[in-house]
């Protein structure tokens, strides 16, 4: 097996020394990465200080390894030598995944990127207090000054002048090849379907039953259940492990050391169940990722909306199904003893899919979490472009949701200060949300077809077939394909909204009797 530090023996030699290069600043990533994690699970609030000037230092290091000139060259080098190679040839791919994360990282001068930080720092403390207060004053100077920087930022980036706009070059850090044309040419049609089904649930004539959405169980027992049912998709615990934090995530080192993290609540189940799933499919696909090229590009992930579309699917796709929901209650027994006695798989399904229009994304269910996205990158959007200014910021957003939601927002901390992104300077990261979404019904769709009976399997607990088809068509690709590439490579199709509507139609119209 070869070792992560070495480069592939089988590279020709110069992009074998640009690899060696590009893996120093991924490896110093790659203990950062643990060390923040440590952060969010283990370290006692008095290590915060420390911490946060270890974190800064290895931040400083790796951007200095990932702009190194050296680099530079010896991928200019290593371009000579993989040009006649196909487009997707693992060296090829390598070089030229390196290429686009070496000239990112170039392109911003160092005082912008300091000025962005410094600003993003004070800007969410300032954002915290405002949302605390509901006081939109407060955060909109702050939101002013991010969203210059973040148009100067764009600039240094660059976009197409002639077919393009400058919230592009800002969405590609998150979403490489992503363009505000792409995002709204998909998004509209979902849009045109979602919110008349969405109205046609607020009056339609049945109300289905979500008693197991206020059912206390144990939380010791939920955790230990929720351990179980990452292990029975398919995660693999000799690789990685699944620890309570605030906000859930997936972070680790590389494949073979995964660190997903999940909390539970007491009144309800399927919440930290459906958060545990959807960080299985994150921490799935960083295990399935090729332990042959660890840090370079072909051992690495897509995008974010590709890294999305894993752990939708696994918490949407499979964990709101009827079979799902049938082996799920099947097995609780086990764990909680008599405390689910009451309730029968029909009853948990109605509750994981029940669709309630609210102002908080965070807590939207699977339909209405898509029209939250949509506000919110029409507005940064608009920001960007200059069409809107900041102080206009609350009524648009309000008007927004009455048009889409039906709802009257009452007040700016359940509107446009809930949050955290913009005033952490993240502007055109939101859409790769609802794209992962709609990926993750399409590659299910073709999985579903790929391999007979699948959903009977999920009934009897078999997931394993659906994990290896993921493995082989999606974690090992690295970053062979851009996003939509990809997904035409998998599906057949570039990215649409069908497949998401036929799931979510299928499922709500019968629950609802429209
Ligand atoms: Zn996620």
């Amino acid at each position: 097996m070869p070792s992560a530090a070495a480069a592939n023996p089988a590279s020709p030699p110069a992009v074998q020394a640009a690899m060696s290069l590009a893996r120093e600043s991924r490896l110093l990533a790659s203990s950062a990465s643990i060390l923040g994690w440590d952060q969010e699970t283990m370290m006692p609030s008095g290590g915060l200080e420390h911490r946060a000037r270890q974190l800064a230092q290895l931040a400083r290091l790796e951007h200095g390894m990932a702009t190194d000139p050296r680099l530079g060259d010896a991928l200019s080098a290593a371009e000579a030598e993989v040009a006649s190679l196909p487009e997707t040839h693992p060296d090829r791919v390598n070089v030229r995944e390196c290429r686009r994360d070496y000239d990112k990282a170039t392109k911003l001068p160092a005082d912008l990127v300091e000025e962005l930080a410094s600003v993003a720092s004070i800007a969410q403390h300032e954002w915290a207090e405002a949302r605390k207060a509901s006081d939109f004053a407060r955060f909109r100077p702050w939101l002013e000054r991010i969203v210059e920087l973040n148009r100067r930022k764009a600039d240094c980036f660059g976009w197409d002048r002639a077919d393009g706009e400058r919230w592009d070059a800002l969405a590609d850090s998150f979403e490489p090849g992503c363009t505000a044309k792409h995002v709204s040419g998909v998004f509209g049609p979902l849009r045109e379907r979602l919110v008349p089904l969405i109205e046609a649930v607020r009056t339609a004539p049945r109300r289905p039953d979500g008693r197991f959405n206020d059912h206390p169980m144990d939380i010791d027992a939920q955790e230990r259940f929720g351990r179980f049912v990452c292990g029975a998709l398919g995660f693999d615990f000799a690789r990685g492990r699944l620890d309570r934090s605030t906000h859930p995530f997936c972070g680790g080192s590389h494949c073979n050391d995964v660190r997903m993290t999940s909390r539970y609540s007491e009144r309800c189940l399927l919440d930290g169940l459906g958060s545990s799933m959807h960080e299985t499919g994150h921490g799935m696909y960083e295990q399935g990722l090729d332990p042959a090229w660890i840090s370079t590009p072909m051992g690495e992930a897509v995008s974010l909306s590709i890294h999305e579309s894993q752990s939708r699917l696994w918490e949407n796709q499979v964990g709101r199904g009827m079979p799902f929901c049938t082996w799920a209650k099947a097995q609780m027994g086990r764990h909680f003893g008599t405390a689910a006695d009451g309730f029968t798989a029909a009853q948990v399904y109605e509750a994981a899919n029940m669709v309630e229009p609210g102002f908080i994304r965070v807590d939207a269910d699977e339909a209405t979490y898509n029209l939250h996205v949509m506000v919110r990158f029409e507005l940064e959007r608009a920001m960007i472009s200059g069409a809107l200014e900041a102080k206009d910021l609350p009524g648009e957003w309000n008007r927004l949701y009455k048009e889409y939601l039906g709802l009257t927002v009452p007040d700016d901390r359940r509107g446009c200060l809930q949050d955290v992104h913009w005033s952490g300077g993240m502007i055109g990261y939101f859409p790769t949300y609802t794209l992962g979404t709609l990926y993750a019904a399409q590659f299910f769709e073709t999985a579903r077809e790929a391999i007979p009976g699948l959903e009977e399997g999920f009934a009897r607990g078999e997931f394993r077939a659906l994990r290896d088809w993921l493995n082989a068509n999606i974690h090992r690709q690295g970053r062979r394909w851009l996003s939509d590439d990809l997904c035409r490579q998998v599906t057949g199709k570039t990215l649409g909204a069908d497949a998401f509507l036929r799931h979510l139609e299928g499922k709500l119209r019968p629950m609802y009797g429209i």
